[in-house]
């Protein structure tokens, strides 16, 4: 049990890898709040006692706010975020809207600024914590036809390491996990939306040093690793959980 009696926040909490890190995380002790803009509750009910669901939309500060406080409310405090929730856009940059990009940029990136800072305090007042960000080795190494999203999970990536920096006196440890490409909804519907799903598959799989995709329940174990006592001095790191990164 290394999340015993652990208070943690999880957005993007109903689907894939939010998802898997929250029956993880209940497994091992913890209780969780997930956040999601859809499918929340029924994810929460899904997983039964310990979780509960919350309805909000990460780019709405005063709605991240109330989520918040309501996750802290409902577990007796907060002292650990898993910042998921997070959208892709595979499209030349040419053919990016403006909007397209803001929204992006707005998920990826302002989503983990808005909950983390609304959990700081939470985390202080629980006397230290653990906030862990969904990356992506898209936000380390470029990729074509993916430029708002390598940039939006670059942001990450340093909001990260600058955010551990500062919180690493209060006991707050903040670190990310920098996906390959793994198996969940969010890949499948890139593979949908392709012209040949057979290619994009391989596209994927030949990245891969392993030469194959990964499972939500990899990266769940990445992040509870990150979120539980066995990296306790560690913080500002990007764990890589990616096959082995091959540059195609
Ligand atoms: P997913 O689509 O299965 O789950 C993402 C969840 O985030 C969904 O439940 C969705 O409703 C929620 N969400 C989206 N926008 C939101 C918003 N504005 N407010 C609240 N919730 C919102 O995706 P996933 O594959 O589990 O991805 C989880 C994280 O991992 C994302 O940040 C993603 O960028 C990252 N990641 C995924 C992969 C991969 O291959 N699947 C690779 C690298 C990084």
């Amino acid at each position: 049990m290394r999340l015993e009696g652990r208070r943690i926040l999880i957005t993007g909490g109903a689907s894939g890898i939010g998802l898997e890190t929250a029956r993880m995380f209940l497994a091992e002790g913890a209780r969780v709040a997930l956040l999601d803009l859809e499918g929340a509750q029924a994810a929460a009910a899904g997983l039964g006692p310990g979780a509960i669901g919350i309805t909000a939309d990460v780019v709405d500060e005063a709605a991240v706010r109330r989520a918040t406080a309501e996750a802290a409310e409902a577990l007796g405090g907060l002292d650990g975020v898993v910042n998921s929730a997070g959208i892709s856009l595979w499209r030349p940059l040419e053919e990016t809207s403006f909007e397209d990009w803001r929204r992006i940029h707005a998920v990826d990136l302002d989503g983990p600024f808005l909950v983390s800072r609304a959990a700081i305090p939470l985390l202080r007042a629980a006397g230290g914590g653990t906030i862990v960000n969904l990356a992506s080795g898209a936000g380390l190494r470029p990729l074509p036809n993916l430029g708002a999203y390598c940039s939006a999970k670059a942001g990450l990536v340093m909001l990260t390491r600058s955010l551990a920096l500062e919180l690493a006196g209060e006991q707050i440890r903040v670190n990310a996990v920098a996906p390959g490409p793994i198996h969940t909804p969010m890949l499948e519907r890139t593979l949908s939306r392709a012209a040949d799903r057979h290619a994009k598959m391989q596209e994927f799989i030949a990245r891969v040093g392993m030469r194959r995709l990964g499972s939500p329940e990899e990266i769940a174990r990445a992040i509870l690793f990150l979120s539980c006592a066995d990296s306790s001095f560690t913080t500002g790191a990007i764990l890589e959980a990616d096959g082995g990164r091959v540059q195609v």
